[in-house]
């Protein structure tokens, strides 16, 4: 395929945080189909199989929104309307609300889906003009704990290394995450260096034996929840035997006192025995780590998505710090970002507690420093609403009117019963939206037609900082807009300045502007660098030299005040929801190989459906039998907050005393019975504020 052909073009794919590059074909009955594209650094022509299907999402319109819609109260049915009168309706609504309760009775719950720019708008729009920071993403379900623990560790929010540190390394840790199924491609390049490099070592942290332990040298089935003592235990015999760099954790961390303490409070056979595994396993790991040259730790929701999920990130990065693993070619903690644009939301600060940048909301010169740049409204200090707490307080009355941007919370969202009670409650609620399927559609006020994937330029940044240029290719269906656009023009019907944007360009030259002189400065990276070399790591200062940034701290220096890296001596206790003789299994919930998400996107494609058709629950056949359940049984699964229905599948490879059910499936014909989030609880990370989705106590039974 020739790239000179003017219906050729180059793209991102837009479903996971691998990022992986994509050629697209524009045909003459204006469908496209697409290939990997060779050329690309992350995937070198390889794609996966939701990223092989996209073509099929992008030309099926069957079910896109195509214009705007409204209703004056709740029991009218929705009538169409022009972008006139629906953005003019909800600004006289938002400014009614602002003047009443305060510029916090509103708030904007938006996705790791959506472009960098359009992240960038919103943000600016409600804390530099409405005066609220009540924004937050679906990002806070999935990155946050290791946004957490990378500040807490580094001293900023960043993935040190880069994808080719994979070809580099002879060691693999790789907990709480199935890559295989969620991160394919990155995963490829793991097998790939482990096929032509056998010694190469790669060990395995799942209560289950997914896809990703057909390669482990060592798979440590823990039981779930016990990741600290897990990784103290290593640890504890990592420095027992040796294997620690000494001139780091003397020269350039702090904190290796108090965590030596801490690991040797436990033997490591206690430890063995509260994580459910060999002594000898523990021991093993630590040999494999200590032995290594380069050494990646490479997790996401498995430890994210913990009511200690910070912790736990903190306790699996601190074996990256007392071996020295940071900073050097092969070796670095790699979080899988769950999403292809997480990374770009928080660079321009679309989470209630950051500002652009990587600026702090709690720093007045921060604060005062982004109100000069946007000229708008005093940045009220007080954080705004997380995710879930954007749902209590419309359960509560706090909050008077949502504004819903590319996600689907009433599928996504824990305890989603109480976010469905919440929506019904809330005085005014705006969805934008591509697709005419997602439930929160139900409790619309004002329903906005978003454009999709190739039907709008803009950015994302990948796992490895790596900001990609998305092409325009199709024009968006009906009367449909690009995000930016729509929150643009609604910031202008609310009398605001400096949303007169004639592009998505413009608008990532504002961004990049803003980033100067911080630790994600991109200044020097303008549109037309992107557009012209495809994709490019940050930071990228002016005058930088080209090529970009491709591995952080080479020169130890961590971006902490004491400029060293933090080892935390953090407690293994766990807080979530504990089994008991009413609800005595633990639910672990996630993704499958072939969907995405709630499905709007891959659920319409038949060949992914066709891999997994129905929700299910994995347990293992020793539970089974006690429970009289066998294969395909309907079970209903029950938990505090209400129940589910689904087949039982039986699989040996999921520890006794737990069962999986995935995370995709909402309402189907009205029935929610399959929705996972009926059941599970909404505790969150202290610090995060990430919910647990993988650990909740339920009892499960024969239908
Ligand atoms: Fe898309 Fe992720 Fe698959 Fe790559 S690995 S094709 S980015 S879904």
């Amino acid at each position: 395929m020739k790239r000179s052909q003017q219906n050729t073009f180059t793209s991102t794919c837009c479903y996971c945080g691998v990022g992986c590059g994509v050629v697209i074909n524009k045909e003459k009955n204006g469908n496209i189909t697409l290939e990997g594209d060779k050329d690309y650094p992350v995937n070198k022509g390889m794609l996966c199989s939701k990223g092989l299907n996209l073509h099929h999402t992008a030309n099926d319109k069957s079910d896109r929104l195509l214009y705007p819609q409204m209703r004056y109260n709740k029991n009218m049915p929705m009538q169409r309307v022009s972008w006139n009168e629906a953005l003019e309706r909800t600004a006289a609504v938002f400014k009614t609300f602002i003047n009443k309760y305060g510029p916090d009775s509103v708030a904007f719950y938006a996705s790791g889906q959506c472009l960098t720019e359009e992240y960038y708008v919103v943000n600016k729009l409600i804390k530099g003009f409405i005066g609220s920071n009540n924004i937050d993403t679906n990002s806070r379900l999935c990155m946050s704990s290791a946004v957490a623990a990378y500040k807490i560790a580094l001293g900023e929010d960043t993935v040190p290394l880069c994808y080719e540190d994979i070809e580099l390394a002879d060691c693999f840790y790789v907990t709480g995450a199935n890559p295989a199924w969620c991160h394919p491609i990155l995963w490829r390049r793991v097998e790939a260096h482990k096929a032509a490099n056998p010694d190469v070592k790669i060990i395995v942290v799942d209560p289950r034996a997914t896809d990703t332990c057909s390669i482990a040298d060592l798979h440590l089935q823990i039981n779930p929840g016990t990741d600290i003592t897990l990784n103290h235990a290593i640890g504890r015999v990592l420095i027992e035997n040796g294997d620690i760099d000494a001139d780091f954790v003397t020269n350039h961390a702090d904190g290796f006192e108090q965590y030596s303490k801490i690991v040797f409070e436990r033997t490591v056979a206690e430890a063995a025995l509260i994580c459910g595994v060999a002594e000898s396993e523990i021991r093993l790991a630590a040999l494999y780590i200590g032995e290594a040259k380069g050494f990646i730790s490479m997790w996401t929701m498995g430890l994210n998505q913990s009511a200690v999920g910070v912790n736990k990130n903190l306790s699996l990065i601190n074996l990256n710090l007392i071996t020295g693993h940071i900073g050097k070619p092969g070796s670095g903690p790699l979080s899988l970002t769950g999403q292809p644009n997480a990374m770009g939301g928080r660079e321009v600060g679309g989470l209630a507690n950051l500002l652009p940048a990587h600026r702090n909301l709690n720093n007045p010169a921060h604060r005062a420093e982004v109100q000069k740049f946007w000229g708008g409204t005093e940045i009220a200090e007080k954080p705004g609403l997380t995710a879930t707490e954007m749902f209590e307080a419309l359960n509560d009355g706090r909050l008077k009117a949502i504004w819903i941007m590319c996600t689907n919370p009433l599928t996504s969202l824990p305890n989603v019963r109480m976010a469905e009670e919440a929506l019904k409650k809330a005085k005014f609620v705006v969805v934008q939206e591509i697709s005419n399927k997602p439930e929160t559609l139900a409790y619309a006020d004002v329903i906005l037609p978003a454009a999709a994937w190739a039907e709008k330029e803009g950015t994302m940044t990948n796992s490895e900082r790596r900001i990609s240029y998305l092409n325009k290719i199709l024009d968006p269906p009906g009367e449909a807009l690009p995000d930016s656009e729509i929150i643009c023009r609604f910031a202008q019907k609310m009398g605001y300045k400096g949303f007169d944007f004639k592009d998505a360009s413009e608008i990532y030259a504002e961004h990049a502007r803003l980033t100067a002189k911080t630790n994600i400065d991109i200044s020097g990276l303008s549109y037309e660098i992107i557009k012209q070399q495809r994709s490019v790591q940050w930071p990228y200062k002016k005058r930088s030299p080209a090529p970009a940034t491709q591995r952080l701290f080479t020169d130890k220096k961590f971006y902490t005040e004491s400029g060293k890296a933090r080892i935390g001596a953090v407690p293994d206790t766990l807080t979530s929801e504990m089994p008991d003789d009413d609800f005595p299994f633990i639910l672990t919930t996630g993704r499958i190989r072939d969907q995405w998400h709630t499905m709007s996107k891959t659920g319409k494609v038949n060949k992914l459906n066709q891999h997994i058709r129905q929700s299910f629950m994995e347990i293992n056949p020793f539970d089974a039998e006690k429970l009289g359940i066998k294969e395909g049984h309907v079970t209903i699964i029950t938990s505090r907050r209400g129940e589910i229905r689904v087949k039982a599948k039986l699989s040996p490879e999921i520890k006794k005393g737990v069962v999986f059910v995935p995370m995709h499936w909402g309402k189907i014909l009205n029935s929610d019975m399959h929705r996972v989030n009926n059941i599970t609880n909404d505790k969150v990370d202290p610090i995060s504020k990430e919910p647990d989705f993988k650990y909740c106590a339920v009892s499960v039974v024969k239908f």
